[in-house]
C-alpha cells in the first residue's frame, strides 16, 4: 500500500503556546508534499519531521491572517538556502502573490525556484503528480477556503491467478502491474487492465481552515477519509466562536457526522485551553472518532475498507 501520512506541524489558533505552533498540516504521499497553511516558524517543524525542502511540493494557503501566513516567507528563504531549483506551487487568495513579492523584495530574499502560483476559487484549483485539490469557500471573517486533496485513482484490486495465467513470473513484475504500470514478460506486452479489475478512488483529506460550519461545507466534506476541522472553541464558549467567525468541536463533530466522515481531527485550538480533552469529549458525543491534533501528531490514511 502507498503511505500517505498527515503530519500536524503547528495547532494553536492565533497565538503559539509553549506546547503549540501555529497552523500547518503536511500531507506526504511518495516523495511529494502538501502544506495546508503556514504558520510562523513552520520551516523549523517541517525539518524536524524531514519533509524534505527539495520535494515536489505544494502549498495551500486558506486566509490572509498572520497565524496562517507568516511562516511562508521564511520556509521559502530556508528552501533557498538548501539551493531549492523545483518549481513550488501556491495557491491562495490572489493578495498572497503580492504579499510574497513585496516582502521577498524589502528583506532582499533571492528565489532559487520559481513558484507557480494559482488563485484560490471554488471548484478544481489544481493537479499535481499524487492528486487532485479542489477549493470551496469558508465562512470566517475574511475571504477564506477550505480545501480538500484527493489522491487520484488507484489501480483495481490485482488478480494474482489472471497474472500467472498470463505466465507472468511473480515479483518485481506482479508489483509493476499492481501499480497500474504494463510489463513485458515472454516478449508479450501485459496491460494492468488485463490482470486488475476497475481503478478504486483515492484517499480524501480535508481541511476547513477557519470556518463557521454551514451545509456547503457538508457537501464539500461528503465522504473524506480524514477531515481537519476548525475546533478553536468549547461548547461554553460558543458566542465568541460565532462572533469571531470560527467553530467549536461539537460543530465540527456535528458537521463530521453529517458529511460521513471516516475520522475528524480537531485542530486550532485557543490558547486559552490548558487542556482540551473536555473539547474531544464534548465533540465525541456527535462523532465518536474524533481526536484532537498535537504539534508532531502524524496519522497514516488508510485505504476505505
Ligand atoms: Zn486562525
Ligand atoms: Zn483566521
Amino acid at each position: 500500500m502507498v503511505r500517505l501520512a498527515v503530519t500536524f506541524l503547528g495547532t494553536s489558533a492565533a497565538a503559539p503556546t509553549a506546547e503549540r505552533g501555529l497552523p500547518s498540516v503536511a500531507i506526504k504521499r511518495e516523495g511529494e508534499i502538501v502544506l495546508m497553511d503556514s504558520g510562523e516558524g513552520v520551516q523549523r517543524r517541517f525539518l524536524s519531521e524531514s519533509l524534505g525542502l527539495g520535494s515536489d511540493m505544494t502549498v495551500l494557503i486558506t486566509h490572509l491572517h498572520g497565524d496562517h501566513v507568516t511562516g511562508l516567507l521564511g520556509l521559502l528563504q530556508t528552501m533557498s538556502l538548501a539551493q531549492r531549483h523545483k518549481p513550488l506551487n501556491v495557491v491562495g487568495p490572489a493578495r498572497l502573490l503580492k504579499w510574497l513579492e513585496v516582502t521577498t523584495e524589502l528583506l532582499h530574499i533571492g528565489l532559487t525556484f520559481p513558484i507557480s502560483f494559482r488563485v484560490a476559487k471554488p471548484g478544481v484549483v489544481l493537479r499535481t503528480g499524487g492528486f487532485r485539490i479542489r477549493a470551496a469557500r469558508a465562512a470566517h471573517s475574511v475571504e477564506a477556503y477550505s480545501y480538500v486533496v484527493e489522491e487520484l485513482g488507484r489501480p483495481g484490486v490485482f488478480y494474482p491467478e489472471k497474472a500467472k495465467a498470463l505466465g507472468v513470473p511473480e515479483g518485481k513484475l506482479w508489483s509493476r502491474l499492481q501499480k497500474g504500470r504494463s510489463v513485458t514478460s515472454g516478449g508479450k506486452k501485459i496491460e494492468s487492465a488485463q490482470v486488475t479489475g476497475p481503478p478504486r478512488p483515492g484517499r480524501k483529506i480535508g481541511y476547513s481552515g477557519d470556518t463557521r460550519p454551514s451545509a456547503g461545507l457538508v457537501r464539500f466534506f461528503s465522504g473524506c477519509d480524514l477531515l481537519i476541522f476548525d475546533s478553536t472553541f468549547s461548547g461554553r464558549d460558543r458566542e465568541k466562536a460565532v462572533e469571531r467567525k470560527h467553530s467549536t468541536s461539537a460543530e465540527a463533530a456535528e458537521l463530521a457526522r453529517r458529511a460521513k466522515v471516516r475520522q475528524l481531527v480537531l485542530t486550532h485550538f485557543s490558547a486559552r485551553y490548558t487542556s482540551v480533552s473536555s473539547l474531544v469529549r464534548e465533540a465525541r458525543r456527535f462523532f465518536p472518532d474524533t481526536v484532537a491534533a498535537f504539534d508532531g501528531l502524524s496519522i497514516d490514511v488508510s485505504y476505505p475498507a
